[in-house]
């Protein structure tokens, strides 16, 4: 028997975990494997941050149910973060706190879509955003950033994509997966567009917002008139190397807070106890362990991009946040090593995987079937071992 739900049947797999999955069976095998699919920091949480979950457990008060939205103090510590690291004046009341960033986005648009409602998605963009919107009834509208404009997409093409049936838009800055970042100047030019559409609210991603090069992270809610119009997604997974503890928040209008709060109420409750204490600590604690971290995924981008500029064909942008590489890869497109012919990003991917034994996502799942997908959060020694490999495989491809 098969009676699962068309909604759910159509819905695409999350592309990241999909690879993530195939490079764990293929290291199973006891094939070496180099993973470079998934986005994740392979720092450990800092050891203070450990400390607060387990002072929190020796307490002994933290074993029941947390109120849906998050502690008190913890939505505070929040509100507080926005204002003096953001600009962004949210109340407590306007913070949820979540199982992380992807069930704030998730909250979001169960919250805001009605049927055939439209979601314009600056692409590339990270893959659960499409799922998500589509999950809700919405459709996603893709406008795209091409390599040539650091594959921002602009306040002109943004215009030219609202209809009468956008109700929001979703962007993330730095961006998963080009490492993009918009600058005030581009944001403010993003917010004159929003700002003249009464009923349109931004979703802002700035999970990554410490993992920025630039030294200058611009969040649009801060912009004048923009607050009440912006929902501002967050979270500690990145920044706080907190991937597994599952700890995402949203600072957005009272009205939207409340609906998330609402929806979550049903779905899932609160997010689990001791990663809030964890994120508390976190949060109210000197950031210099996140500067570190900054500091030396800045090093290894300096380094992969100076080995991907090694590969004939690959072409890159200069990400300035994230940890990720987007290289457009179609030079490949129609070449054959004798026996496979790599048609298209999702075969690169897989011939890479198979061939090389390195894990990367096709670009089509973000929108850019030129494109794939490599995060350089891995160790110095794995990324010169994974790119030297990936070389030497495309090398076969004629
Ligand atoms: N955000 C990470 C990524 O893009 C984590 C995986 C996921 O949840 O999609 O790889």
């Amino acid at each position: 028997m098969n009676i699962v739900s068309d909604r759910i049947k159509n819905m695409a797999e999350s592309a990241t975990l999909a690879m993530a999955a195939k490079a764990r069976e293929y290291k199973a095998k006891g094939i070496n494997v180099i993973s470079l699919s998934l986005g994740e920091p392979d720092f450990k949480t800092p050891q203070h941050i450990q400390d607060g979950a387990k002072k929190a457990i020796d307490e002994g008060k933290y074993f029941a149910y947390p109120p849906v939205n998050g502690y008190l103090d913890l939505r505070e510590a929040i509100a507080e973060k926005f204002k003096k690291e953001n600009g962004l004046n949210y109340t407590p009341d306007q913070i949820v706190v979540s199982n992380g960033a992807k069930q704030s986005i998730a909250n979001i648009f169960q919250a805001i879509i009605n049927e055939g409602d439209e979601v314009v998605v600056f692409s590339p963009f990270w893959v659960s955003y499409s799922a998500l919107i589509e999950l809700a009834g919405g459709v996603p509208v893709l406008v795209k950033g091409g390599i040539e404009n650091d594959f921002k997409v602009t306040a002109e093409q943004f215009e030219a994509a609202i209809t009468s049936k956008t109700k929001a838009m979703i962007f993330s800055s730095p961006c998963n997966p080009t490492g993009s970042v918009f600058t005030k100047p581009e944001l403010e030019a993003i917010a004159k567009v929003v700002l003249k559409h009464e009923n349109l609210v931004v979703v802002s991603d700035e999970i990554y917002e410490h993992i920025n090069y630039t030294g200058a992270h611009a969040s649009i809610g801060a912009l004048p008139g923009m607050l009440e119009r912006t929902a501002t997604v967050n979270g500690m997974a990145k920044g706080f190397a907190m991937t597994g503890w599952r700890v995402g928040y949203i600072g957005a209008p009272t009205w939207l807070a409340k609906a998330c709060n609402k929806i979550q109420g049903q779905f899932t409750s609160a997010n689990c106890s001791i990663a809030q204490r964890a994120a508390l600590t976190a949060l109210t604690s000197d950031l210099e362990p996140t500067r570190q971290m900054t500091k030396e995924y800045l090093r290894r981008r300096n380094l992969v991009k100076e080995l991907l500029d090694q590969i004939p064909g690959f072409k890159t942008n200069m990400p300035q946040g994230a940890f990720y590489f987007f290289p457009d890869v179609s030079a490949y497109f129609g070449k054959s090593d004798g026996t496979t012919t790599v048609k298209d990003a999702d075969d690169l991917a897989m011939y890479i995987l198979e061939n090389a034994h390195v894990s990367v996502v096709t670009g089509g799942a973000f929108g850019d079937p030129d494109c794939i997908r490599l995060s350089y959060a891995a160790s110095e020694e794995e990324l010169r071992e994974a790119i030297s490999r990936m070389k030497t495989t495309l090398a076969k491809l004629q």
